[in-house]
């Protein structure tokens, strides 16, 4: 393709950028309560930078004496684990005190290695408040994803409360930052009308799935993988589990099902902290005659959940909210149809009636209802499976960390301009 003679050559990407993820680590195993969709980011954008040649230091805060202070996952691509308050795993509740030091840790390890980072890219609203000190301090940009907002879940009614000093924190940040990467459309709206963000301060950019691992196979070699009988119907649910996934409406939507058709609901995901939740949930199976059904797997590894997701006729995504939500795509690259609510990013991931179906209530009936209408019709479960796949060729992980590095090009190259006029 010959250029055109106007076109101005692409800025150079940044050579070393700082990432905080304050409150979890990237190499932290998933399906924990706050091991999900940002660590899954946080990685592979990391890694599809350093893939382009611009160094990452991703900073962490420690919890384990036994972690080793510096590691490389990919080439060019470092964690750094920063003590800040107590070595141990604390709620992400109570990490605000610890903000400061971990910004003088960080500070502390970039003073020492000698390092200039030319941009910050934090991650949930604990980061930004550390990069946000060291921002000013290092004259550099500042960019960030909150991935979740509290005023957001608030809406969503995701939540029933929020405290007050993240929200009144995440107030003041969005207006901080040189610029807010939001995952959808629809969260730049929200950020504009929520928050009154200006337009130009908000850049889009999708998250994304691994095309390499999430990949179409046959349902009954990934049964027979897993030991899961042939004969049988599965839905399958994958995630942190917690309220805002809402898997409650769907084991009532599955109790709904049972009289009319016989399915078993899997779900993958919860560390030794979701015990309550768990038991909350089993509750409700028993109430809706649904025990026997639904089956709690445990969290597991990520590049094991492909031949989970093509041995499942569905899957659902019932949640309150999701900013994006991975596991819709992850599912959809797999071939299976996703039966989702409309909320967040799963409304532009999923087409309603051709990669699976949008639920626009928070009740179980519709979402028995349209899992129902995939069990009862292979053709269509079939079709519809086969749309998804094509739909995830555009979501492509070394696409959206190239999207994220031009971004942040252009911001260094603003912010340099800016500071030299
Ligand atoms: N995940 C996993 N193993 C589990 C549970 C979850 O690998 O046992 C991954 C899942 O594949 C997805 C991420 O965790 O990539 C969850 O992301 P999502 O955006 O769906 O939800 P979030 O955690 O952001 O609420």
């Amino acid at each position: 393709m010959v250029a055109p003679a106007d076109a101005t050559p692409p800025l150079p990407l940044p050579q070393r950028i700082a990432m905080f993820s304050l409150h979890t680590s990237p190499l932290a195993p998933l399906g924990g309560r706050e091991t999900g969709g940002m660590n899954v980011y946080v990685l592979e954008v990391a890694r599809g930078l350093a893939a382009l040649n611009v160094a990452v230091d991703v900073f962490t805060r420690r919890t384990s004496a036994a972690e080793p202070d510096v590691t490389e996952f990919a080439p060019g691509a470092r964690l750094v684990q920063v003590t800040a308050g107590p070595v141990e795993r604390l709620e992400k509740e109570d990490l605000l005190p610890f903000v400061e030091a971990f910004a003088e840790g960080v500070e502390a390890f970039r003073s020492r290695e000698g390092l200039r980072y030319e941009a910050i890219y934090s991650h949930y609203w604990l980061s930004v408040a550390s990069g946000d000190r060291l921002a000013a301090r290092w004259r550099v940009p500042h960019v960030a994803m909150f991935h979740t907002l509290g005023d957001v879940k608030l809406r969503a009614r995701a939540s029933e409360s929020e405290r007050p000093e993240r929200l009144k924190a995440e107030r003041r940040l969005v207006h901080a930052l040189d610029r807010i990467v939001a995952a959808t459309e629809h969260e730049r709206q929200l950020l504009r009308q929520i928050f009154r963000v200006d337009a130009h301060r908000i850049a889009v950019i999708p998250l994304g799935v691994d095309l390499s691992i999430f990949t179409p196979r046959p349902q009954a070699e990934a049964r027979a993988r897993l030991g899961l009988d042939p004969a049988r119907r599965f839905v399958l649910v994958v995630g942190r589990i917690e309220p805002l996934k809402g898997l409650d409406i769907l084991i009532r939507a599955v109790g709904e099902l049972q009289p009319r058709i016989s399915v078993d609901l899997l779900v993958i995901g919860g560390d030794e902290r979701a015990a309550a939740e768990i038991a909350r949930l089993e509750a409700i199976a028993a109430e809706v005659g649904a025990t026997a059904a639904v089956r709690f797997l445990g969290p597991k590894p990520h590049d094991t959940l492909a031949d989970w997701y093509a041995a499942a006729d569905v899957v659902a995504v019932p949640s309150f909210y999701e900013s994006f939500g991975l596991v819709a795509v992850e599912a959809m690259a797999c071939g299976t149809p996703v039966v989702a609510s409309r909320v967040g990013g799963l409304a532009s991931t999923v087409v309603d009636g051709r990669t699976g179906y949008l639920v626009p209530w928070r009740c179980p009936e519709p979402f028995a209802e349209r899992i129902e209408l995939l069990l009862r019709n292979e053709p269509l479960r079939r079709a519809l499976g086969a749309a998804g796949v094509e739909r995830m060729r555009a979501y492509d992980w070394s696409e959206v960390a190239s999207r994220v590095g031009v971004a942040l090009a252009a911001l260094v190259e603003e912010y340099q301009r800016g500071a030299a006029s």
